[in-house]
């Protein structure tokens, strides 16, 4: 830099021909802006010092701000205001992409949408270069919508297009989009990278789309895509997602190198998989390869605590967790509370929920609202339910939990009053959405929902497995169903749950050995899961369940969550 200014200063002392002094100054202030040990701020006040600057420094520093860590890169953008105010030089593609990188950063929506309609305005909307920097840039800010619309216009996508418009569904939880985006790339030729597999993957983890999961890591394989540390974990977290532990574990023990990431995703694997020992085991395993146990790690093995009812083992993880300096998340105090509710240590988690230093979350009272639902205990069920209405007055999840607790603790008056706000509210439950994939597709089932093609052929499968219940004396449990329904009403209203329906579609089109896979978006109830488990019996097939907390592997007429879930 001192060099440099000693030039500056004698450019600026000798009476040079106007062009040398422009192009010395345009090269002077490209290097202050974008060399390591250049200036931002420098070149910035040099720019607007200079009598003629041209489109190249310009550029310069709207890029220099963007990439700059120490000012600040919202500075990007107000200079590219300056230059479109002063009307001249024009700004080129280059500024366009520099400036939309900043608002990318800022995930700055309004300002990014205003050089959009710049680009629009002035003719830059054939450039596919900048095309793609849009759909990166919507992506960024979560408007897939209008990522969509751009990406649609673009008449050559590359690579880095595709890439980011399914990386961005799959960031989004729009697992079939990403899928479906996924097929259209191949069909138009273009060669996916380690990144776009990455984010197919963990589109197929979301689905439980075991399949198309297993063919896209054959793909990898086939076409030698580099399986770096975050492909591998996203293969791990699929496989663990789709049921299949043993293929996350060989992915995860084919790894040269581990880094944190890829051990938690494995010990969050085992957790949800019900296997706590595992855990246990790679925790240490974890430890003792040097590696420092991190949040992730620390939720794995908590919830493995929950799932084993593991009182003062949870106890024990907790304490060594805030020794190590990992400050708990949200997520971690809601495990202990569910410890401490499942082995009915109903004060020591109020007393913990009330020390918490972080505000309990929804889902923290909610676990705790069940417990009181278990005690009957009034009194806290309703200091539960006065802050779950406060925080989300409009969640219907809450509302028919209160009902139920009010039904459970017999106070019929307030169950009613419960009842009557939803009616008025308008408020409808999450209708339970169940989903099997059969040779490659997705089929997915919603309560009571018969618009499926086969659905009278799965009606039989029904009648016959209801046939065969019946037989073995089987009698189902209706309490979980809403108390204004007629007893036969219930009856019928469990036999159309969503997992039910898919259940039954997987007898129906699968056979032994194939496991039958479900995937639930809510927690299993309590007659369904007795039920599978005498179907996993009678028809002697294997049915793994993922609902919204963990799996449920049913075999021979048992359960390997052990009936707590
Ligand atoms: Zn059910
Ligand atoms: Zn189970």
């Amino acid at each position: 830099m001192r060099v440099l200014q000693q030039i500056h200063s004698y450019i600026l002392t000798r009476s040079l021909p106007f062009s040398t002094l422009c192009f010395s100054l345009s090269k002077i202030i490209s290097h202050c802006a974008l060399s390591p040990v250049g200036n931002i701020l420098y070149a910035e006040r040099l720019l607007f010092q200079a009598p003629n600057p041209n489109i190249f420094s310009w550029n310069s520093v709207i890029r220099g701000f963007s990439k700059s860590q120490i000012s600040p890169t919202s500075q990007s953008i107000s200079i590219f205001r300056s230059l479109i105010r002063r009307g001249c030089p024009n700004p080129n593609t280059y500024t366009l992409a520099f400036v939309l990188k900043a608002c990318m950063i800022l995930q700055a929506f309004q300002e990014g949408q205003q050089v959009h309609s710049y680009v629009i305005r002035h003719g830059f909307s054939s450039s596919s270069f900048l095309q793609s920097s849009f759909v990166g840039f919507y992506a960024k800010c979560e408007e897939i919508m209008f990522a969509r619309k751009v990406f649609d216009e673009i008449p050559e996508r590359n690579m880095i297009a595709w890439s980011t418009m399914i990386s961005g569904y799959a960031k989004l939880d729009m697992f079939s989009e990403a899928l479906d985006s996924f097929i259209s790339m191949q069909k138009a030729g273009v060669v996916p990278d380690e990144v776009t597999m990455a984010s197919v993957i963990s589109a197929c983890a979301g689905l439980g789309a075991l399949d198309v999961g297993q063919w896209a890591h054959a793909y990898i394989k086939k076409r030698s895509i580099a399986i770096d540390t975050k492909l591998s974990t996203a293969l791990i977290n699929m496989y663990a997602k789709c049921g299949c532990i043993e293929k996350a574990r060989e992915v995860f023990d084919e790894m040269p190198a581990k880094d944190p990431q890829a051990w938690s995703s494995m010990i969050i694997g085992f957790a949800i998989h019900g296997h706590a020992d595992d855990v246990f085991s790679l925790f240490a395993d974890m430890e003792g390869s040097q590696v420092k146990p991190n949040q992730v790690a620390f939720l794995g093995v908590l919830l493995a605590c929950v799932h084993g009812q593991l009182v003062s083992e949870g106890r024990r993880r907790w304490a060594s967790m805030l020794e190590l300096g990992i400050e708990p998340s949200v997520e971690h105090y809601s495990c202990m509370v569910d410890i401490f509710c499942r082995a009915n240590l109903f004060e020591e988690a109020y007393t913990f929920i009330r020390n918490m230093p972080i505000e309990p979350d929804p889902v923290i009272w909610r676990t705790f609202l069940v417990a009181c639902k278990k005690n009957k205990d009034m009194v806290r069920g309703e200091i539960a339910s006065q802050q779950l209405l406060e925080s989300e007055p409009s969640n219907p999840e809450n509302y028919a939990l209160l009902s139920s607790f009010y039904a459970a603790c017999s106070e019929w008056s307030k169950m009613g009053h419960i009842r009557k706000q939803m009616r008025d509210k308008g408020m409808k439950t999450v209708p339970g959405c169940s989903s099997i994939e059969v040779d490659g597709f997705i089929n997915e089932f919603v309560l009571g929902d018969w618009s499926h093609p086969e659905s009278n052929e799965i009606r039989e499968v029904l009648g016959d497995i209801l046939k065969r219940l019946n037989s073995l004396g089987y009698r189902p449990d209706v309490s979980g169903v809403l108390h204004d329904v007629e007893d036969e009403a219930k009856k019928e209203a469990l036999c159309e749950h969503s997992e039910r329906l898919a259940i039954a579609y997987g007898i129906m089109k699968t056979k032994a050995p194939v496991v039958i896979r479900v995937v639930k978006n809510l927690r299993v109830c309590d007659d369904c899961h007795e039920v599978t488990k005498i179907i996993s019996a009678v028809y002697e097939r294997e049915i793994v369940v993922r609902d919204r907390v963990r799996f449920h592997r049913f075999v021979g007429g048992s359960c390997s969550c052990k009936d707590i879930w």
